[in-house]
């Protein structure tokens, strides 16, 4: 394995033990935050100067479009030619097109590459990537795609990493909800949540949110739900994506009625409820408690 030059942007919960990553697998890792933050094994740098300026690769996981698009304006100026800017944040299509054209406008090879697997996936390696770029990109940024995760697909051109997520989360956000209001009916009807689990998991209702993710405590595999909704997956987050897949259907003109009614059911839940910092499967005992005119 060549050891590449890595400036490392956004130290946060997923960006600090990717970059750990990184560098336990013998890369010389540079990385910086705005907040201080550090990583085991990575160089702390004063700026994103720093962090970048010499690089073979930069990587950003960073909270939201904007900061993205700023950052990565400061970096690209510091990188050299054939250089490669890989992003894994999750962000709106527009800023990771945007992102992707001002770094190849500067000759470096750009990939938007954000991630599921959560934090446990960035600790452990496990993450899955979903990537968008030139070929040539994806090549060179497979390598370290495989000591950060188990999975990289490459999905087609700048931005379609992006929106192979959001879809994915789309269809999540609104399977999680299908599936709490049905054990809410269930409880309702008297049928017991085991019963429930036994018959929808092997019927043509199962989904990964039944199956692998119940959201019912102590029914199904181990999930968030029998840890008390601790997060997994926090709500917040999911309204994030909702909010990105609804931006998204906005821009191209999509009808995306299941995606905008879980994305205000989750903004109820998040900011008027009891939602922030719980799992996103604890919409179960929300609805449970509901009735049809609350
Ligand atoms: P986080 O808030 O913990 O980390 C983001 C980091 O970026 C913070 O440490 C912040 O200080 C830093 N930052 C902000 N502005 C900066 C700037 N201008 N320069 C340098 N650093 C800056 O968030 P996170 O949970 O690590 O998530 C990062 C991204 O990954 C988000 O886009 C999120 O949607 C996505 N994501 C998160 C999860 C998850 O489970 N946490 C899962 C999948 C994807």
């Amino acid at each position: 394995m060549d050891t590449l030059k890595i400036g490392f942007i956004g130290l946060g919960n997923m960006g600090a033990p990717m970059a750990a990553n990184l560098a336990a697998a013998g890369h010389s890792v540079t990385g910086f935050d705005v907040a201080g933050t550090t990583a085991k094994g990575v160089t702390p740098a004063e700026d994103i100067a720093g962090a970048v300026t010499g690089a073979d690769v930069a990587i950003t996981m960073l909270p939201n479009g904007s900061i993205l698009r700023q950052v990565a304006a400061q970096a690209i100026t510091h990188m050299s030619s054939g250089a490669l800017f890989i992003d894994c944040s999750t962000v709106d299509v527009e800023s990771a097109r945007n992102t992707a054209e001002a770094a190849e406008n500067a000759g470096l090879l750009a990939v938007d590459a954000p991630v599921s697997g959560g934090i446990g996936g960035a600790s452990d390696g496990t993450l899955t990537f979903m990537a968008g770029g030139s070929v040539d990109g994806f090549a060179k940024a497979q390598p370290l795609f495989d000591i950060m995760g188990q999975k990289a697909v490459h999905c087609g051109e700048a931005g379609a990493g992006q929106a192979a997520k959001i879809c994915n989360n789309m269809i999540l956000g609104a399977t999680m909800i299908a599936t709490c209001e049905a054990f809410a009916l269930a409880d309702k009807l008297g049928l017991d949540r085991q019963k429930m689990f036994d018959v929808v998991s092997t019927s043509s209702g199962y989904s990964w949110s039944m199956n692998a993710y119940c959201p019912a405590p102590g029914v199904g595999p181990s999930s968030p739900a029998d840890n008390d909704y601790k997060p997994g997956f926090a709500a917040e987050l999911m309204l994030k994506d909702l909010g990105l897949s609804q931006q998204a259907a906005a821009l191209v003109d999509a009808d995306t009625p299941m995606g905008a009614m879980a994305l205000e059911l989750y903004r109820r839940f998040v900011e008027d409820e009891d939602g922030m910092g719980r799992d996103f499967s604890a919409m179960l005992p929300r609805f449970a408690a509901r009735g049809r005119d609350d």
